[in-house]
């Protein structure tokens, strides 16, 4: 099964990815892990990626998605793959597409686990640093023993600039702004699969279980 995860910072996708890969035993190919392989191997695309990565330029698409295609062609990738954070723009979009016709495949599904803004921004404000020691907690999630205080030391939490509303809200404006272009392409292509990113985590994979259990 030729799988794309999307989602928003915090909708979750990272412990579904994780579900897929074990339920399916296909691999979980994000961006950074594809080029930290690629230039690790040395290959001819790896090493011109490094070129651009180290004058702090971006890689050019078409290396890009030349890393994609060694990356595909790997014999881990016979059942399928999964990919995460790419393509980023449509017109890697495109060119992906393309690839898979070339390599004589095609996508099966564009999962988009999806999370209402506003949610969003509850999970990811919630988290609180302690200034002394460093332990993190979340005000849902991981919630310390006594509100505001950390259980270590009996420090006040803060909360850092990154995490604060506005900060993030910002964050996935920009962010819902680049999504969408590729959620309205896949939509088209028939591929995309909205999953309800705000149930429990367990619920949302069932969805997603059913949804993958359709290709088998
Ligand atoms: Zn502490």
């Amino acid at each position: 099964m030729n799988l794309i995860l999307m989602g928003l910072p915090g909708a979750g996708k990272g412990t579904q990815a994780e579900k897929i890969v074990e339920k399916y035993q296909i691999p979980h190919i994000s961006t950074g892990d594809m080029f930290r392989l690629a230039i690790k191997e040395g290959t001819e695309l790896g090493n011109k990626a490094k070129s651009f990565m180290d004058k702090g330029e971006l890689v050019p698409d078409e290396v890009t998605i030349g890393i994609v295609r060694e990356r595909l062609s790997k014999d881990d990738c016979k059942k399928g793959f999964l990919l995460d954070g790419f393509p980023r723009t449509v017109a890697q979009a495109q060119a992906l597409e393309d690839l898979l016709t070339d390599m004589e495949q095609s996508l099966d599904y564009v999962l988009h686990v999806d999370v209402p803004k506003d949610d969003l921004v509850k999970r990811l404000t919630g988290r609180r640093i302690c200034p002394d020691c460093g332990a993190t907690y979340h005000v849902i999630y991981n919630p310390p023993k006594q509100e505001g205080i950390c259980d270590k030391d009996g420090a006040t939490l803060i909360q850092r600039k990154d995490d604060q509303p506005e900060t993030v809200s910002k964050r996935l404006e920009v962010n819902l702004e680049q999504t969408q272009p590729m959620l309205d392409f896949y939509r088209d292509k028939g591929y995309l699969v909205s999953i309800n990113g705000s149930q429990e985590i367990s619920k949302v994979f069932q969805d997603i279980d059913d949804k993958l259990g359709e290709l088998a």
